[in-house]
């Protein structure tokens, strides 16, 4: 088994860099457990958090991510791309829908569930705030499905982050489920061999001062992970990933039947709960259209 550090420093994460690392057989995988909520001790900034905006769903039932209710109702999901700047460091959560998909009137369809539709490119939100795709040094993953990686190949000098179970998934064969085959498949031509790949194992402290951390959140996948901020003016923010969709899912344990584990799904609710209470952190829902509504947009920044 693994050594699963709570908040890895930096330097041991450092251990954890691989090159171009082989697809990893079925066999090999290991199941990603979850610890204990940790007691942050540290209190570092981030600098700026941003959301970007990463498009937009659209589903024709309702009902995959509310089990029961809401059968063959049409809804529609935002997309949130979120940039951190720390010091000299640039860290972009998620990579959205791919670029080359934007202003298409057919959308990006990457599965029966939904179609993605995005409005403007990830590169030209960058460039409103004077980045270019080369001043991202970190890319974390929050999982791999297709609306959460559609431009890591966008970066290829970032460091990119994702867990080991979500890396081992991505590379296991194929099994009984045709939609996940496929989704997975997706995700290895979307993803690609990153030059710098850093595979997590459970939690990790990204730069050594408690100010950006990884907490692992399987459930919806094998290696889902969400992201804690803090900023001094704003407080903590933890951005959800796809630890709940919507605001209700989350108050209600309502577990979409598309994740792989509901089990774990609730306890990684259960587990954002009490890092809620405890940093006295807010909960930022990328999919969750109305909140999202609500929050300030790049060029806009929390700080
Ligand atoms: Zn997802």
């Amino acid at each position: 088994m693994p050594v699963r550090a709570k908040f890895m420093p930096k330097l041991i994460a450092s251990l954890l860099f691989v090159f171009n690392l082989p697809a990893i057989a079925e066999s090999e995988s290991k199941k990603s457990l979850i610890t204990a909520a940790p007691v942050l001790h540290t209190t570092g900034v981030a600098d700026r958090l941003y959301r970007v905006d990463c498009g937009r769903s659209v589903t024709h039932d309702m009902s995959i991510w509310t089990p029961g209710q809401n059968i063959g109702k049409t809804a529609e999901f935002s997309s949130s791309c979120w940039l951190v700047k720390h010091a000299e460091d640039w860290l972009l959560w998620d990579a959205g829908v791919p670029d080359a998909s934007a202003n298409d009137p057919k959308g990006w369809t990457i599965s029966r569930f939904n179609t993605y539709y995005l409005d403007k490119t990830l590169a030209a939100q960058l460039d409103e705030i004077n980045l270019t795709p080369n001043d991202i040094t970190y890319l974390g993953l929050s999982h791999i499905h297709g609306d959460h990686i559609g431009n890591v190949k966008l970066f290829p000098g970032a460091k990119v982050l994702m867990q080991r179970a979500e890396y081992e998934w991505m590379n296991s064969g194929d099994g009984a489920n045709t939609d996940t085959d496929q989704m997975k498949a997706l995700a290895r031509e979307l993803i690609g061999t990153p030059k710098h790949l850093m595979l997590v194992e459970g939690d990790m402290d990204i730069f050594g001062d408690g100010s950006v951390r990884l907490i692992s959140t399987p459930g919806h996948t094998p290696g889902h992970q969400t992201l804690l901020v803090n900023l001094k003016n704003t407080g903590s923010i933890i951005l959800a990933g796809d630890v709940a969709h919507l605001a209700r899912n989350f108050s209600d344990n309502v577990v979409p039947t598309l994740n792989t584990d509901k089990k774990d799904s609730i306890e990684s609710m259960r587990r954002i709960r009490t890092l809620l209470s405890e940093q006295k952190a807010t909960l930022f829902l990328g999919h969750d259209k109305t909140q999202m509504s609500t929050l300030k947009l790049l060029p806009d920044a929390y700080d």
